[in-house]
């Protein structure tokens, strides 16, 4: 990788790349296509990262679908997909962690503690292997994309993280490699974490107290069939700052986003929509 780049930059060319663990899906390839539309060429990285799930979570069981994952990505027209191994990425002896703070704390680090510094810790390492002048990201983890764009900022790494938004089934679910994992009755009951979530966005919006319009969204998605609500939440847009005890009047003046993570059965869904 690191020799085909030199030779693009020695061509003047602009690269692009996309970190991705694989079983790739539309919305995967909105962020290959965002890439290849804005730079000369695009880098697609496949690597299932072990250090960002928990000890409890679902690394065995992630899907792996390498020979379709390529066959998409040449049909695009990708430049260039890294796949490494394990061993290459984390060699004997492997030592340093990246930890961002403050980003990490509330939302998906309060349930996943070390989640994000496996997150950071890889980008960080595939930032500084591509050396690419941007990197996408999806707004579906709207949190990861703020956590790596802090770390490349903090680290001095020249590569600007792009944000792109979340591409949905016809129903509302957000797309997610996970949503494999989902049977039949799961499946008709996922598309109300995005109904819920605009509807808590909008009650918001409209005025209402957001600890009250949590409650309600709660209640609904359990109503809906989910076993367990992680959590709803709102907060401001670019510091994750909760903005739970807040009226209406004080989420207005600056950006806000509502974000819910919440399981059915085993699967842990999460997703996010823009306040106002
Ligand atoms: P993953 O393979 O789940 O680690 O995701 C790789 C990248 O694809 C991340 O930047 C995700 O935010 C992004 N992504 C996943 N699902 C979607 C989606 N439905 N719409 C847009 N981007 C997505």
């Amino acid at each position: 990788m690191r020799a085909r780049v030199a030779a693009w930059r020695e061509a003047g060319e602009s690269i692009a790349v996309v970190p991705t663990m694989g079983a790739l899906h539309a919305g995967h390839l909105a962020l290959v296509e965002a890439a290849m539309r804005d730079c000369d060429r695009t880098i697609v990285t496949i690597f299932v990262n072990p250090t960002q799930f928990g000890e409890n979570e679902d690394l065995d069981a992630y899907p792996r679908t390498e020979d379709g994952d390529l066959a998409k990505l040449a049909e695009l027209g990708a430049d260039l997909a890294f796949i490494p191994a394990l061993s290459e990425m984390y060699p004997h002896g492997f030592s340093t962690q990246v930890t961002v703070s403050g980003l990490t704390e509330g939302l998906c680090g309060h349930g996943r503690p070390a989640h994000f510094s496996g997150v950071a810790t890889v980008v960080s390492k595939l930032f500084i292997q591509a050396q690419a002048d941007r990197a996408y990201f999806g707004e579906k983890d709207y949190q990861q994309c703020l956590v790596v764009r802090r770390m490349a900022r903090d680290l001095d790494i020249p590569t600007e993280v792009v944000a792109v938004p979340t591409v949905r089934e016809a129903d509302g679910l957000a797309l997610s490699s996970r949503n494999a994992y989902l049977d039949a009755v799961q499946r008709a009951a996922a598309p109300a974490l995005y109904r819920v979530l605009g509807e808590v966005a909008k009650r918001v919006a409209g005025g209402a107290a957001v600890a009250e319009v949590v409650d309600w969204g709660v209640a609904e998605l359990e109503a809906a069939g989910f076993d367990k609500v992680d959590y709803i939440d709102v907060c401001d847009a670019a510091t994750l700052e909760p903005l739970a005890e807040a009226r209406a009047e004080a989420v207005t003046d600056r950006p806000a986003r509502a974000f819910a993570a919440a399981l059915l059965g085993t699967t842990r869904l999460i997703d996010n929509v823009a306040v106002g």
